[in-house]
């Protein structure tokens, strides 16, 4: 017995240890709180992939795998305290492994959609690898989403933090230039989830990060998405041509169903989104909005605003980006199931990836994605959770 309690001790030390390194969390706190680490399996190269646990001082959980830097677990209260999960995703490597739309996943070097896969900076023509239609999506077939990140908890005031690297070599799926990636997940004792990102290049290219989580703020199980309630803080999207290259154009929201200035049930007008089978278009929203006020942003700012009514849970969404990508899980048809058994059907979670516009790269009049050598790519965007 005095054995089994020792080896127990030792254990429970051990954990706390791991905790206590990486967060310092302070004294008194419940067990758990810190950063701990388990096998999440292996690729099919053998290479080791680990999953991260943060917890921060009030339970909530956000489980990190180095595997793209996927989210793939985040808890957060209801309006009677208790955690949920709020995104989609799996419970074991192999499934993300067979493939899935970017489930929780980093996105880069450059998210959404550059037209046909080329570019021009300083002269050069740039072929980058087209895997959507015509266009790249994403960073392209294997892009920061199926890579494997270096991970390091790392100390953070107010709650604790993994730091996830990876260097993208020249010539990565086309892009120029050795990229250097840092993206840390803080997770704060006031229920937010915090994502900055870094980069530093040795020649110029375009580079756009962002990450790529499937919200419900009801539990993936629950239904979709439709009786949410969101706020965008844009007066303006970014329309685009069949193949979801923006035309150029900066429209305003009013009076479309893209208006969310003010709270709106997300199913209160997705019906005027009709799919268009012969254009691959399944309906809903997809689409980028100019968020307000893009030149000051240098702290993040409140850019959406979602609230499930069900469950009392609102998270907030501030970024220092100028866009953000409104994605409806339009394209999830019930083929793939997830945690708890969960099938995933259209509408059943939501997107909001702040970046900055699609295809900007050859667009000269929207903000620049640009990062030149000497210079250093940051980003910063915070989901922050409360009940009401
Ligand atoms: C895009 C969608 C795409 C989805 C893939 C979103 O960011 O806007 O068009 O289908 O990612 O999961």
């Amino acid at each position: 017995m005095r054995r089994r309690v020792g080896i127990v001790g030792l254990v429970v030390s051990f954990l706390y240890f791991v905790g206590a390194s990486a967060a310092a969390a302070p004294e008194g706190q419940p067990m758990g709180v810190g950063v701990q680490k388990a096998e999440f399996g292996k690729t099919k190269d053998g290479t080791r992939v680990e999953l991260y646990t943060l917890t921060n001082a009030h339970g909530m959980k956000a489980k990190i795998t180095t595997y793209g830097g996927v989210i793939t677990e985040l808890d957060a209260p209801d309006r009677d305290g208790k955690m949920g999960d709020v995104v989609l995703g799996f419970d074991n490597l192999n499934s993300y492994l067979a493939g899935d739309p970017y489930f929780g996943a980093l996105i880069g070097r450059v998210a959404n959609r550059i037209a046909k896969g080329h570019f021009k900076l300083d002269g050069k023509e740039y072929a980058v690898v087209k895997n959507n239609g015509p266009n790249a999506l994403h960073g392209g077939v294997k892009g920061f989403d199926k890579v494997i990140w270096k991970a390091e908890p790392v100390e953070a005031k107010g709650g604790v933090a993994l730091q996830l690297s990876y260097l993208s070599p020249d010539g990565e799926e086309g892009y120029p230039g050795n990229l250097t990636v840092a993206v840390t997940y803080t997770l704060t004792d006031d229920n937010t989830l915090r994502i900055d990102y870094k980069a530093t290049t040795d020649k110029a290219t375009p580079v756009n990060l962002t990450n790529h989580s499937y919200f419900n703020l009801g539990g993936p199980g629950s239904g979709d998405i439709l009786d949410e309630v969101l706020t965008i803080e844009a007066d303006k999207y970014t329309p685009v041509d069949d193949t979801m290259i923006p035309t150029g154009e900066l429209k305003p929201v009013k009076g479309t169903p893209y208006d969310f200035t003010k709270p709106t049930k997300i199913g209160a007008r997705i019906d005027e989104l009709k799919p268009d089978p012969a254009k691959d278009n399944p309906g809903g929203y997809d689409i980028n909005y100019v968020l307000r006020m893009i030149e000051e942003k240098k702290v993040p700012q409140l850019a959406a605003r979602v609230h499930d009514p069900k469950s009392g849970r609102v998270m907030e969404v501030y970024t220092t980006e100028p866009g953000l990508q409104f994605y409806t899980g339009n394209f999830l048809d019930g083929t793939l199931t997830g945690k708890n058994g969960v099938v995933y059907k259209k509408h059943q979670a939501l997107c909001l990836e702040a970046d900055h516009f699609p295809d900007s790269v050859n667009h000269p009049d929207f903000p620049s994605t640009i990062l030149e050598p000497g210079k250093t790519y940051t980003q910063t965007t915070i989901y922050k959770f409360s009940a009401k």
